[in-house]
């Protein structure tokens, strides 16, 4: 259940200690170019007495970039004067695929939110999921991960948290996920982790602890619309909190809340080819529609094939390159949302 192993990395930061404190944590790895260095995941911690713990994590996929901005707005404009308890901000989580501008780690080629809870004795990503597991997560009250589409998928943003059997957790969950304000959000089954391994937003469910994350964008770029909901929503999460007083929350419109079950949500490449969307997030759709035609110019005089959506739904994003493999995820759809799971 939990983590009890110690992490090999060193943290500059004293998560205890009252004011704001910068600085890195230390994770050492001997490479070609750098014998004794270490890898500087820059850290934030804002500290005012005894009060709830938010954590904030951005950078967990280094091509999702909203996230990232909005967490370096919260470290350099919030007082820690002005709040009550503390705030612990990581926003590029996965360092070196943030500075890459990959979703994976250019070191081990491995997907930060797919290792969880990590190992401390592992390659340099799955020493920070264990940082993140064992010193971050357990100090938290709520836990934010902020995410958009990456390279491959464009999202029409949105805020989402995860059905957990506990239904004071999940009215909890739903609560924060209101009250950060996004125009729309989805609820999901379970959180994705990939074999037995769990995501950042799994480990902290496992410990009962309020999570909800998002997808404000993508296609490798920066959403301003997105990058405006995350500015806005990490604030008011804390207002929602209790770590900023009630005259910092920033009107919202309602969220619009989504449910996302099983793989008839999903639209996949039926062929290798060319992807021509025949629709775009936020529209709604009808089961049956079609939904993509894959184009093979290498065989001109061939139809394409077609791809249908197999269910009535909104779509929450789709695939950005034009090339795709058999197997590709092209859609993503939000169906009616339902509280009781
Ligand atoms: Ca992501």
């Amino acid at each position: 259940m939990s983590e009890t192993r110690k992490s090999r990395v060193l943290c500059d930061v004293d998560f205890d200690r009252d004011g704001r404190q910068t600085g890195f944590l230390r994770l050492f790895h001997s490479s070609h170019v750098s014998a004794y260095g270490f890898l500087p995941i820059p850290i934030v911690v804002l500290r005012n007495g005894e009060g709830p713990t938010a954590l904030f994590v951005s950078g967990n996929h280094g091509d999702e970039y909203e996230g990232q901005l909005a967490l370096c707005g919260l470290a350099q404009s919030l007082d820690p004067e002005r709040i009550r308890g503390r705030v612990i901000i990581l926003p590029t989580a996965n360092y070196p695929a943030a500075l890459a501008g990959n979703r994976v780690s250019p070191v081990d080629n491995l997907n930060l939110n797919r290792i969880f809870p990590g190992d401390p004795d592992g390659s340099v990503t799955e020493q920070i999921a264990y940082f993140i597991s064992s010193e971050l997560i357990p100090r938290a009250d709520l836990v934010c991960d902020l995410h958009s589409g990456g390279s491959s998928l464009l999202y029409t943003p949105c805020s989402l948290t995860n059905h957990v059997a506990d239904p004071d957790l999940f009215r909890r969950q739903i609560a924060a996920l209101r009250a950060f304000g996004a125009p729309l959000g989805y609820v999901q089954g379970r959180a994705q982790g990939q074999g037995g391994n769990l995501t950042l937003g799994g480990v902290a469910e496992r410990r009962g602890i309020v999570t909800l994350g998002t997808e404000l964008g993508g296609a490798g770029a920066v959403s301003a619309e997105g990058l405006a909901i995350a500015r806005r929503g990490v604030r008011n999460l804390l207002v929602h909190l209790g770590i900023l007083p009630e005259t910092e929350r920033e009107p919202a419109e309602e969220t619009r809340i989504y449910g996302l079950g099983g793989q008839d949500h999903f639209v996949y490449a039926p062929e290798g080819g060319v992807f021509e969307p025949l629709a775009e997030p936020g529209e709604t759709v009808r089961a049956g529609q079609p939904a993509a035609r894959i184009h093979t110019p290498e065989t001109p005089w061939a139809p394409p094939a077609e791809a249908v959506f197999a269910r009535d739904g909104f779509v929450l994003c789709k695939r950005q390159p034009g090339r795709t493999l058999r197997g590709d995820c092209l859609y993503v759809l939000g169906g009616a949302f339902t509280p009781s799971g």
